[in-house]
């Protein structure tokens, strides 16, 4: 469990919702809890983790910033530190909540 030591708490619930899928995206709202009434963001996808974290082109500007390098989504979900501090600072920065 070594591997969110060093993150801060409110940190590690993104990190834990990113990974677990138990998150606020509407691929979850929508397909396990039934809250909201589709999975998709106006984008036309699945809104889930890997797909804000990876693809859509609505946060493509703000992964640029924060990743200007292609990450792999292994490392923005687990590690190294580096990489989890930026996946916790896209969370807000995205305007999602997470
Ligand atoms: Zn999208």
């Amino acid at each position: 469990m070594s591997f969110l030591y060093e993150t801060h708490p409110r940190e590690q619930v993104v990190l834990l919702r990113f990974r677990t899928g138990h998150n606020r995206l509407n691929h979850h709202m929508a397909t396990k809890l039934k809250l909201v009434p589709s999975p998709l963001y106006p984008c036309g996808k699945n809104q889930t983790a890997e797909h804000i974290l990876q693809a859509c082109p609505y946060h493509s500007a703000l992964r640029d910033t924060i990743w200007p390098e292609e990450t792999a989504l292994q490392n923005k979900l687990y590690g190294p530190r580096e990489d989890l501090e930026r996946t916790a600072r896209f969370a807000p920065q995205s305007g999602l909540t997470i």
